[in-house]
C-alpha cells in the first residue's frame, strides 16, 4: 500500500532570506531553481521512503519537499505501508549488514518475500506516478518497489542511499549482493558520501550530503538572554534570581553519587557558562566512542598529566577549571534500543569507577525525550555554551552532531570516521584525534585544543563557513534541482534517440 504524505510550509524561502547569514544560501538556491525548474515543469517529483515519522530522512523530507514546491517543482511524497512486519525485519537486516553488522546470509526465502511485496507497492504506486515523473527512492526498503516501476514505466528512477560504510566485510557483500540487481535498475544512485559506493555502482552515482535547518529549535540563533533561560529551565544551570517561566518537565537529569539521578545543577552548577566545557552529546552507541572519551578526559586530569604537559600556570588552571559533559537521550525513552540502555549502563560504571575529585569534572547527563522541541532546545544550548564538541566516533556515518557544532562555530574534536573527516579537516575546522580508542591521544588532543585559543577562533570561523557552504538544507534541495534536471534531461535524449532509431 502505498501512502501520501501532507507536507505543510512552516517557513518560507523569504522567512530564510530575512536572515543576514542566510540570505546568500537563499539567492544560490533561488539561482540553481530558476535554471532547473522549468526543466521539471508538468512533471511530478516522486520522493519515497518506508516512514512518515523517526529517523533522519522522514526528519528531513518534509524540508526538502516543502522548499521544492516553493521553487515551483511539484513534489509528493509518498510512503510504502506493509502488512508484513516480515518484510520490515528483513529490510532492518539488510540495513545492519550495509552496516557491517549482523549473520552474513540471506535466503532464496528472504528474496521472495522482498520481491512479492516490492511488487504489491509498484502497482500501488504506479496508480499515482505519471509517465515522465522523476522517482526518487530513498533507502533499501522501497527500493525494489521503484525498480519495478522503473521497469514497467517511462519514468526517471533515482536511488538515494543515506546509509553505508567506508569497507567491506562479509556482512556488506551479502547486502550488496542481495540489492545489486533492484538497484542496477536505477538510472542514477545518490549516495552521502564516496566512501560508501558499492563498486557496481561507481559509474552511475553521484552525491548529495546530509544538511541542517539552521532555524529549527535544534539550531536557530540563541540570544544570551535566551541561552541562559533554557539552560535554567532544563536544569542546567542554576539561577539567582526568580524568572518568569517555569523549569521544562522533566529536566535535564545527572548522575548522582548513590547512582540515582538528580536535576544536573545537581549536587552543584556545573558553571555551563562559566567554565571550558567540552561536550559529546550523541546517542548511547558504543561506536559513538563515550567510553574511551571519558578515560581520555580522565587523563588530562591526573596530576602526573599536568605536570609533564601544562606549559604555564594559566595552563594549568585551565585545565584544572575544564569540565566534561557526555549528554544523550533518556535511555528509558528509547524503549526500542535495548543497547543503548547497556551502553549508557557502562558509562555509568566507568564513572563510579572515577577517583571523586575527576569525577566531579565529568557530568553525565540525559535529555528528555518527551518534546522533541524542548529536548532540540537542550542540545542547542549545550553546544552553544561548549570551547569544544567532541565526537569520539568509531564509526560515523556523517555525524549531524558535528555539523551543528560547526554552524554554531564551536570547534570540533572529531577522530578519522569516515563521516567526521568529510566535514572536519584536521588542523582547519577542528581537531582530529589519531586514533578514537587511545586515551592518551585524547588527552593531548583536548589539552592541545584548549592551550590554543587563536586557532580554536579561527576554527570556529571555518567550520561556521564549510557548513553555510556545504551542510545547510538550501545546498541540499540546490542539489536535488541539478541533479532531478539531469535525471530529466537524460531521460528525454535517450527518448529522442530511441525515435530517431526506431
Ligand atoms: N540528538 C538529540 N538529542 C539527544 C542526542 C542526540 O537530538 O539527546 C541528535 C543530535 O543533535 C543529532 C542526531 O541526534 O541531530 C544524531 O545524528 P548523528 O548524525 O550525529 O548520529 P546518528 O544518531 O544518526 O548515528
Amino acid at each position: 500500500m502505498i501512502t501520501i504524505v501532507d507536507v505543510e510550509t512552516e517557513r518560507t524561502l523569504d522567512d530564510y532570506a530575512a536572515h543576514a547569514s542566510l540570505k546568500r544560501p537563499v539567492e544560490d538556491l533561488r539561482a540553481v531553481a530558476q535554471k532547473c525548474a522549468d526543466r521539471l515543469e508538468d512533471r511530478t517529483v516522486w520522493m519515497v521512503n518506508s516512514t512518515a515519522q523517526g529517523g533522519g530522512v522522514a526528519e528531513m523530507l518534509p524540508k526538502v519537499v516543502s522548499m521544492l514546491r516553493e521553487l515551483g517543482v511539484s513534489t509528493e511524497w509518498a510512503v510504502i505501508v506493509s502488512e508484513k512486519d516480515r518484510f520490515f525485519q528483513l529490510t532492518k537486516r539488510i540495513h545492519n549488514l550495509i552496516h557491517g553488522t549482523g549473520t552474513p546470509h540471506l535466503s532464496n526465502e528472504d528474496r521472495e518475500l522482498y520481491r512479492s511485496v516490492s511488487r504489491k507497492m509498484a502497482d500501488g504506486l504506479a496508480r499515482r506516478v505519471d509517465p515522465g515523473d522523476p522517482v526518487v527512492v530513498h533507502d533499501p526498503q522501497p527500493l525494489g518497489t521503484g525498480a519495478l516501476l522503473k521497469q514497467e514505466m517511462d519514468v526517471p528512477a533515482l536511488w538515494r542511499c543515506h546509509i553505508g560504510l567506508d569497507e567491506s566485510n562479509a556482512a556488506t557483500e551479502t547486502a550488496w549482493e542481495f540489492l545489486k540487481p533492484w538497484a542496477e535498475a536505477y538510472d542514477e544512485t545518490i549516495f552521502s558520501l564516496r566512501e560508501y559506493l558499492p563498486e557496481f555502482l561507481k559509474d552511475r552515482s553521484d552525491l548529495i550530503q546530509p544538511a541542517i535547518n539552521p532555524l529549527s529549535p535544534k539550531n536557530r540563533q540563541l540570544s544570551v538572554t535566551e541561552l541562559t533561560d533554557v539552560l535554567r529551565r532544563s536544569r542546567l544551570a542554576e539561577s539567582a534570581h526568580p524568572t518568569v517561566d517555569g523549569d521544562f518537565a522533566p529536566p535535564a537529569m545527572r548522575l548522582q553519587r548513590d547512582g540515582s539521578f538528580a536535576p544536573a545543577t545537581r549536587p552543584e552548577d556545573l558553571g555551563l557558562m562559566q567554565r571550558p566545557i567540552v561536550t559529546q552529546i550523541s546517542r548511547w552507541d558504543r561506536l559513538k566512542g563515550f567510553a574511551p572519551l571519558l578515560q581520555g578526559f580522565a587523563r588530562m586530569k591526573e596530576p602526573s598529566f599536568f605536570d609533564r604537559n601544562a606549559t604555564s600556570e594559566r595552563d594549568r588552571r585551565r585545565l584544572s577549571l575544564t569540565r566534561l559533559v557526555l549528554a544523550g537521550p533518556d535511555p528509558e525513552s528509547v524503549s526500542d534500543d535495548p543497547e543503548g540502555q547497556e551502553v549508557f549502563n557502562e558509562i555509568c560504571s566507568q564513572w563510579h569507577d572515577l577517583p571523586p575529585e575527576i569525577q566531579r569534572d565529568v557530568a553525565i547527563i540525559t535529555l528528555p525525550m518527551t518534546s522533541r522541541r524542548i529536548n532540540a532546545l537542550m542540545v542547542n544550548a549545550l553546544q552553544r555554551c561548549s570551547s569544544i564538541i567532541a565526537q569520539n566516533s568509531l564509526q560515523e556515518g556523517f555525524g549531524l552532531t558535528v555539523t551543528e557544532a560547526m554552524w554554531k562555530r564551536r570547534p570540533v574534536l572529531g577522530t578519522h570516521a569516515a563521516g567526521l573527516r568529510e566535514q572536519v579537516k584536521d588542523g582547519v575546522h577542528g581537531r582530529l584525534t589519531p586514533q578514537a580508542e587511545d586515551p592518551e591521544g585524547i588527552a593531548h588532543t583536548i589539552h592541545e585544543m584548549m592551550n590554543a585559543a587563536e586557532e580554536r577562533k579561527r576554527w570556529a570561523r571555518n567550520a561556521r563557513r564549510r557548513v553555510s557552504e556545504r551542510y545547510l538544507v538550501f545546498t541540499q534541495v540546490r542539489r536535488w534541482l541539478e541533479v532531478l534536471a539531469q535525471a530529466v534531461d537524460r531521460q528525454e535524449a535517450v527518448s529522442v534517440d530511441g525515435q530517431s532509431t526506431a
